[in-house]
């Protein structure tokens, strides 16, 4: 058995399709000046192709896992439009005599190159959105080229590659696509987006793991949500993995039963699920889970893949959708939180060693007063059409919890001059994932009407463990004492205070974790809408009181491995007392 990291959630079985890494190779060829026109002529010719190609593989994505996806390949349209790519192999050609395609080549090395060097997850995203642009041009340009082995016909197979792109997915017939196993690649990346929207299970991250390569024709088993690889495994193994594929399925489908029913533990303590929401697109899977309402709506994806800041109006009718369509269902927005992991290719940022340490959320929203502004009187206006309140990311004193509201009060007073419709008595939460934050939760919670525990960001800024860091994933430890001791105080100083306390982070979609959040009296979730039910199921049959005596041991522990060795007992507790879950969910 191999571990990687696991990128889209299922199991997957069958044979191996490796797709060799990407590599052109021809000859530096030169052209007579004479021949320079038509040169120009050949490079137009295949930027014309490669954009018609584009544009109907933007048409087959929308067909096969929606509108959502295809927009990656505008991504792909605008690199074959920016001038300053073009320009370049322009002036190689025009300058060097050199021929179109080895013009392209050099150019997509520099540029790859470039982002390559960046150690930073986002940028490489980049490089290989170049390269593969890159690589469809040079396939118009060279026509005769071999470009891979094509995909076997005759039988479904699991994708292997060093690395693969957008483009080369969406080339795939779904149909015969079973799984996904690539060297490189990060849980965030385009690709894996994809597979999650595709329901494939995807593992990331093997380089450096194989002890030999993996062959065409290899039997492979791959669980996408543990990060496990086989490869041939005997019969024992396949037998084990094609009973948990066929349980997995079921128990999935079987929740959908129980998205009506109310969520409360066994001696009736009620936890209210909310869904988090990244995208509008999601709302109709939000409502199909029987979430009451959206716990955490991720404002920051409208400001991406576009080449400026949406406007207020734009906003203002996402927002209001939103609003409309969940009825009086509360929806949290939260305010822009950008920087870290999350960049805007069209807003500069200044180069930082710690991003995550840097200019981000609450701190760029103070500090561009203007982008805060236009944000906060879209959400005001539409808080008119629904339940909305408002939430500011990455609070770490008092004085940014006041200086937002007195932009709040700008913008209302703005609206208000210009005779718009707004909600004035808006409620304003913050998220709380700054250590600091949770020290002073009380003196925090005594300034706003609602806080919401972002255990993303709080575990690792407890923990100093960088939560994009593959090499210390490991110390990425959500059930260390001091975790648990934080989460304690920061929903104490809420119950003192007498303010709605919510967890946001993924921890809340983590069923292993219910029984904390039951000990500590946490009467909101906000949940991953994949999650939400698995979450529910394991709530209708826990027992609050159980859980509060549990909570007393975690309390008193000094490992995670204590904590967690009491999170197994009380699993199986639950196991014989109320039917077995066959250790799905986990
Ligand atoms: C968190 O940090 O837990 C959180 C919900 O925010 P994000 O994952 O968007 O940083
Ligand atoms: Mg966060």
């Amino acid at each position: 058995m191999i571990r990687g990291i696991g990128a889209s959630a299922g199991i997957a079985m069958g044979k191996a399709y490796v797709v060799p890494a990407w590599e052109w190779d021809f000859p530096e060829k030169m052209v007579e000046v004479s021949d320079l026109a038509y040169e120009y002529e050949r490079l137009y010719d295949g930027i014309r192709s490669s954009k018609d190609e584009l544009e109907l593989i933007k048409q087959e994505i929308k067909e096969v896992v929606g509108q959502d996806q295809a927009y990656i390949f505008d991504a792909h349209l605008a690199i074959l439009e920016d001038p300053i790519f073009m320009n370049e192999i322009q002036e190689i050609i025009e300058r060097q005599y050199k021929a179109a395609e080895v013009a392209v080549k050099e150019v997509i090395d520099k540029f790859v190159g470039m982002f390559d060097v960046i150690d930073d997850e986002y940028m490489k995203e980049r490089a290989l959105d170049i390269k593969d642009v890159g690589n469809r041009l040079l396939k118009h340009l060279l026509g005769d080229i071999e470009e891979t082995a094509p995909p076997p016909q005759d039988h479904p197979y699991i994708l292997v590659a060093k690395e693969l792109t957008p483009s080369q997915l969406a080339h795939l017939d779904p149909g015969r696509l079973l799984g996904l196993v690539t060297m490189l690649g990060g849980t965030h990346s385009h690709v894996a987006i994809m597979a999650r929207a595709m329901s494939t299970p995807y593992i990331v991250g093997l380089e450096g793991k194989l002890l030999r390569p993996i062959q065409n024709g290899d039997f492979l088993i791959i669980d996408g949500q543990e990060g496990t690889l086989y490869i041939n495994p005997d019969e024992s193994t396949i037998e084990r993995y094609l009973a948990r594929k066929r349980n997995w399925q079921e128990f999935t489908d079987s929740l959908q039963e129980i998205a009506d029913v109310p969520s409360a533990t066994v001696d009736r303590t009620v936890i209210k699920l909310h869904a988090n929401m990244n995208s509008i697109k999601e709302l109709d899977q939000v409502l199909k889970s029987g979430a009451v309402g959206v716990g955490l709506f991720r404002t920051e994806y409208l400001y991406m893949d576009r080449d400026s800041l949406p406007s207020e109006e734009e906003q203002f009718a996402v927002y209001q959708h939103a609003a409309a369509r969940l009825g009086g269902k509360p929806l949290i927005i939260r305010t822009l939180d950008i920087g870290g992991d999350k960049k805007l290719d069209y807003l500069p940022f200044p180069k930082e060693d710690n991003p995550f340490l840097g200019y981000r959320a609450i701190r760029i929203s103070l500090d561009r007063k203007d982008l805060f502004k236009t944000q906060l009187k879209a959400i005001l206006r539409a808080a008119v059409h629904g339940n909305v309140k408002l939430m500011y990311p990455m609070i770490t004193t008092v004085g940014e919890v006041r200086r937002a509201n007195e932009l709040l009060e700008e913008a209302k007073r703005e609206l208000a001059a210009a005779g718009l419709p707004y909600k004035a008595n808006i409620e304003v939460g913050i998220t709380i994932e700054v250590p600091a934050a949770a020290v002073i939760a009380d003196m925090l919670a005594s300034e706003v009407d609602f806080l919401s525990i972002g255990t993303n960001d709080l575990v690792q800024y407890v923990l100093a463990v960088d939560r994009m860091n593959e090499t210390i994933a490991h110390m990425y430890d959500p059930f260390h004492p001091a975790v648990i001791r934080l989460l304690k105080t920061i929903i104490d100083a809420a119950r003192r205070v007498g303010i709605p306390v919510s967890v946001c982070g993924e921890l809340a979609g983590d069923i292993r974790a219910l029984p904390i959040w039951l000990g500590l009296g946490i009467e909101e979730l906000s949940i991953s809408v994949q999650s939400l039910l698995h979450v529910k199921h394991r709530l209708l049959r826990s027992d609050s009181g159980q859980c509060r005596a549990l909570l007393e041991h975690i309390l008193t522990c000094k490992t995670s491995a204590e904590i967690n060795a009491l999170l197994d007992q009380i699993e199986q507790a639950e196991a014989v007392a109320g039917g077995n879950t066959n250790g799905i969910g986990r």
